[in-house]
């Protein structure tokens, strides 16, 4: 069981990682190395500005702490897109195109549950990039139906293809197993026994096939791809985290793949501090993190229901 300051620590972890890839965001792998904390580049923002992962995973700890619905969350949402909450200098910046329009469709009296997009071109990694949270939230959640339907309600907001919908489902599956000390090649047999055991659709199912193969930590670098479609993302998040010596190394690593940097350094991240949760990213890279009050405040809020003193009144 989780710590509040290893929860604090974990969700930090992946905001830094978040600030580490934006200034290279969109470039080509090999185009660049990133060794340190650095600011301006595609975004033009200062050092330790983090995006809309960041952002999106700090409306969903709002949202848990405060035991708001789809509505009150995709409510956040908007103020996100329109005003510029929950951002590090009150700008939003690199917003996702299916999150965009499901925010919209939102806007114009949709309903979450039906807001994202169904279609296969929907099938970005917006929704992975921002459920980390829940699985903290269901680390001890025994029942797979009441864990998929929050995977499943939390995704459909911006994410409704069953590609999309399966990643989220793997990813946060492979966390919780990964939380609860299982071996990385373990939790991820795991968290595909989940998806079977949900019925969901093989032929989708089988686009996520190449993370089931034993040998998948040795296939080599240029057969990874660190695209934003979320296939693509997972595998290098799992790849990543599974090859890499430390949490800098994991960081690092997933930033200079190049084109998703700041996603899919956040991904890797979070998958790294699941399986060490008293990893902690380098000082001086937290220090440079732009972190105002407000957004420390959900951080600890978050940290102080679901850690191991305040789990009694979790949901
Ligand atoms: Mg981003």
């Amino acid at each position: 069981m989780l710590t509040a300051k290893q929860i604090k620590q974990g969700i930090i972890n992946g905001f830094v990682a978040d600030a580490l890839g934006v200034p290279v965001e969109f470039q080509q792998r090999g185009s660049y190395h990133v060794t340190q904390m650095q600011g301006y580049g595609t975004y033009q923002q200062p050092a330790g500005s983090w995006s809309d992962d960041s952002s999106l995973t700090l409306i969903l700890l709002a949202n848990l702490v405060q035991a708001g619905t789809m509505h009150d969350m995709m409510r956040k949402m908007v103020t996100w897109l329109t005003q510029d909450a929950y951002t590090p200098a009150q700008l939003t910046f690199d917003v996702g195109h299916s999150t965009q329009v499901a925010i919209q469709h939102f806007m114009q009296g949709s309903e979450p549950e039906m807001a994202g997009d169904a279609s296969e071109m929907g099938n970005g990694n917006g929704a992975l990039m921002r459920i980390a949270p829940l699985a903290i939230v269901l680390e001890d959640e025994a029942d797979l139906n009441t864990r998929f339907q929050l995977i499943r309600d939390t995704t459909f907001i911006t994410h409704r293809h069953p590609r999309a919908l399966i990643g989220s489902v793997l990813y946060v599956e492979l966390l919780r197993h990964l939380l609860s000390q299982l071996p990385l090649e373990t939790a991820l047999q795991q968290a595909f026994l989940s998806v079977q055991q949900l019925s969901l659709p093989r032929a989708e199912v089988a686009h996520y096939q190449r993370l089931r193969q034993p040998d998948f930590w040795d296939i080599p670098e240029q057969m990874i791809h660190s695209s934003g479609y979320v296939v693509d993302s997972l595998e290098a998040a799992v790849w990543v985290a599974g090859n890499a010596d430390s949490l800098k190394d994991a960081m690092l690593t997933a930033v200079n793949l190049g084109e998703d940097t700041d996603t899919i350094a956040q991904l890797s991240t979070m998958i790294y501090w699941a399986q060490h949760p008293d990893a902690v990213a380098p000082k001086e890279w937290v220090d440079h993190l732009i972190l105002p009050t407000n957004a420390e405040h959900i951080i600890d809020q978050f940290a102080q229901k679901y850690g191991d003193f305040g789990r009694s009144n979790k949901f």
